[in-house]
C-alpha cells in the first residue's frame, strides 16, 4: 500500500500570459507553460486510473449502459493518442496511480465574478508518495470529464484535460491545438505538431519529479513553492 504526504493543492493557471525575453523562438507553446511550484511536472512514466463503468445489474437502463460506453471510448481514444507520445500505463488501484479520470461533471467555479460551467477539469496536488520503499516525488493529478456531451466533444474534453495532467499547464493560442485556451468549432481529437513539440521540449526539461527524496521517510517535508 502506497502512502502519501505533503498535499499541496495547486491550481492550474486559467489563461497564462506569454513572457519568453528569449532570443530563441519558443518550442511549439513552451512559453505559455507554467511549472509546478516544484518544478516542471514530467514523468518518465505515468499510471493512469480510469473510473470504470458502474457494475451493470439487472435494473440498469440500456441508455445508461450506453452513456457510460460511449464516455469509456472517448476517454480511452484520447489516452491513446497520448500514448503516441508518452509510456502510459493502466492500473485498476486508484493509489498506484499519478492520474486519475473521473467520469464527473466538474463543480461550477467563480471567475470573474460569475459563475462558469465546464465540461473538464484538471487539478494538481504535488505529493511525497512512497513506493517500494522510498519517497519520491510525484504529481497527482485529478481530472473531472462530464460524460454530458457528444462522443467527439467528451473525446476533445479529455485530450485536452489529460494534457495538463500529463504536465502541460498552461495553453495554446492557436485554436487547432489540443491544449488551445480557446476551442475552435470543431472538436480537436488528435495532437497538432505543436502540441508534441511543446510536450517533447517538457519530456526533456530538468525535473525533481519521479525520482528518490534525499529526506529520510519517517519525515516527509512538505513541498515548498
Ligand atoms: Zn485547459
Amino acid at each position: 500500500m502506497d502512502t502519501a504526504a505533503g498535499l499541496q493543492a495547486v491550481q492550474p493557471p486559467p489563461d497564462p500570459a506569454a513572457s519568453s525575453l528569449s532570443a530563441q523562438p519558443p518550442v511549439g507553446y513552451s512559453h505559455r507553460l507554467t511549472p509546478t511550484p516544484a518544478g516542471w511536472a514530467r514523468l518518465a512514466r505515468w499510471c493512469v486510473w480510469v473510473e470504470p463503468a458502474a457494475a451493470s445489474g439487472a435494473i440498469a437502463p440500456a441508455a445508461a449502459a450506453s452513456l457510460e460506453s460511449r464516455w469509456q471510448q472517448a476517454v480511452n481514444a484520447a489516452l491513446a493518442s497520448w500514448a503516441e507520445e508518452l509510456v502510459i500505463v493502466r492500473v485498476t488501484d486508484p493509489a498506484q496511480a499519478q492520474v486519475l479520470v473521473r467520469r464527473q461533471r466538474p463543480p461550477l467555479r467563480e471567475l470573474g465574478g460569475r459563475l462558469r460551467a465546464s465540461h473538464g477539469r484538471a487539478s494538481l496536488q504535488v505529493l511525497e508518495v512512497q513506493r517500494a520503499g522510498r519517497w519520491r516525488l510525484e504529481p497527482r493529478v485529478e481530472v473531472l470529464i462530464s460524460p454530458g456531451q457528444r462522443q467527439l466533444a467528451i473525446q476533445a474534453t479529455a485530450l485536452h484535460e489529460l494534457g495538463h495532467a500529463f504536465g502541460l499547464w498552461g495553453h495554446s493560442d492557436d485554436p487547432a491545438d489540443a491544449l488551445a485556451a480557446v476551442p475552435g468549432r470543431q472538436p480537436v481529437v488528435a495532437l497538432t505538431a505543436r502540441d508534441r513539440d511543446t510536450l517533447r521540449w517538457l519530456q526533456a526539461q530538468p525535473s525533481r519529479f519521479g525520482q528518490p527524496l534525499p529526506a529520510p521517510a519517517a519525515a516527509p517535508v512538505p513541498v515548498q513553492p
